[in-house]
């Protein structure tokens, strides 16, 4: 209790030498407690959780090799607000056509879940080899889970098109309160949302951290990115139309707006390709449109999410004349720029390395409103569509496995 007096004594003296004439309601009310706690340091910076992402590549106990099939699967932006996409304008039937909704990609997670399917990332299935006459691609070896099978999934548009924005689909990708990728966009009342639930990347993040044997390495998907309307929701492109330094600045705003989006992305196992810049068609052999076209794409989108060796083909249209068998001066250039993996589209995980050059050619199956309404046989390793198409929301079609 003395001990007590005294520092209160000294903290007196101690204010009234350091101020004189300060008022006394200043001097402390109180003195401090005996243990005084010393100031408290600023708290550090939140800190994202961990992320750990392993090579399927690499044997290890309990994993068994898969030489089969790779199934790959690919979505578009998927429809947040059904009310808005299907309202019976001009491009609900395309939307219907090529979309799938939150709820029906849920059940679409849930049920690959189901079946046995894991996550693998596009760029571990093939690698590039030094053989006898050049280097060559190779399919690996995967080493999966016991009863596992492998799966890849891919986003094609994930730009987040100023048409998405009025459909009911998140605008943008952000990064959340809990520094978790999440989506921003407008409810059809027109009030923000930010929010997990809502958009193709962030529900397969949450997904994956409710099941994380899902994803035993941490995979995610691989988006497919133009870059006429920007990436991820961030206008980052130039316009040939009309520029002035205004646009270049928010321009520059936009693009490092978007670098700590890019980032997380990649750090939880999302990676990038490309869909061509102006989702050109490859097939019609414009060399100079799409010489010019490739370039954009790596000076816009490229110095953004990093090099790739994968691109997704616009419309699914292959490069010179539309023939895969072909090695045409179409598929030559987009080789000579780095591409070694060549994705379509079509009606089953197609595959085929190249003799004539170090390349893949693949083709992706495509959940979507036309397989829903008619593919439902193809699709049934993976869904069944009639567990899976919500009819409620969507416009009525035809759908050829009604009774
Ligand atoms: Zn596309």
């Amino acid at each position: 209790m003395r001990r007590l007096l005294c520092l209160l004594l000294l903290l007196f003296l101690l204010s009234a030498c350091a101020a004189p004439g300060a008022p006394a309601e200043e001097v402390p009310p109180e003195a401090p407690p005996e243990e005084a706690p010393l100031p408290e340091e600023p708290p550090p910076p939140p800190e994202p959780e961990p992320y750990e992402i392993g090579d399927p590549t690499e044997e290890r106990e309990g994993y068994v090799p898969w030489t089969g099939v790779v199934e790959h699967l690919f979505f578009h932006p998927v429809i947040a607000y059904p009310e808005l996409a299907f309202d019976g304008d001009s491009q609900a039937n395309g939307l219907d056509d090529f979309m799938v909704t939150v709820g029906e990609y849920n059940k679409i997670l849930e049920s690959v879940y189901e079946k046995g399917y894991v996550l693998v990332d596009i760029n571990s299935v093939w690698s590039q080899e030094e053989g006898e006459e050049g280097p060559k691609m190779v399919r690996n070896t995967l080493y999966l889970p016991e009863g596992k099978k492998p799966l890849v999934l891919s986003y094609d548009d994930t730009n987040y098109y100023p048409y998405m924005l009025e459909n009911g689909f998140a605008h943008k990708l952000v990064i959340g309160e809990d520094l978790k990728i999440a989506s921003w966009g407008k409810d059809p009342q027109g009030n923000e949302v930010v929010s997990r639930d809502l958009d193709a990347i962030p529900i397969l993040d949450k997904f994956v951290e409710e099941h994380p044997d899902f994803s035993p390495f941490g995979a995610k998907g691989c988006l497919s990115l133009t870059g006429y309307e920007g990436i991820l929701g961030y206008r980052t492109q130039t316009d040939t139309q009309e520029w002035d330094d205004a646009k270049e600045a928010n321009r520059q705003k936009e693009r490092e707006a978007v670098k700590p989006i890019v980032e997380e992305l990649r750090r939880t196992g999302w990676t990038f390709g490309s869909h061509t810049w102006g989702h050109i068609r490859l097939g019609d052999g414009n060399m100079t449109r799409i010489e010019a076209d490739t370039q954009r794409w790596l000076d816009e989108v490229g110095s953004l999410v990093g090099e790739t060796t994968i691109l997704f083909y616009p419309h699914g249209e292959r490069p010179d004349g539309n023939d895969w068998t072909q090695t045409g001066p179409a598929f030559q250039y987009l080789h000579s720029q780095g591409f070694r993996v060549f994705c379509s589209v079509g009606t089953e995980s197609f595959s085929f390395i190249k003799k004539d050059i170090c390349a893949v050619i693949c083709d992706r199956l495509h959940p979507d409103g036309t397989t829903l309404r008619r593919s439902r046989e193809r699709y049934l390793q993976f869904y069944d569509a009639k567990d899976i198409i919500d009819l409620e929301v969507r416009p009525e079609r035809e759908i050829s496995w009604a009774e």
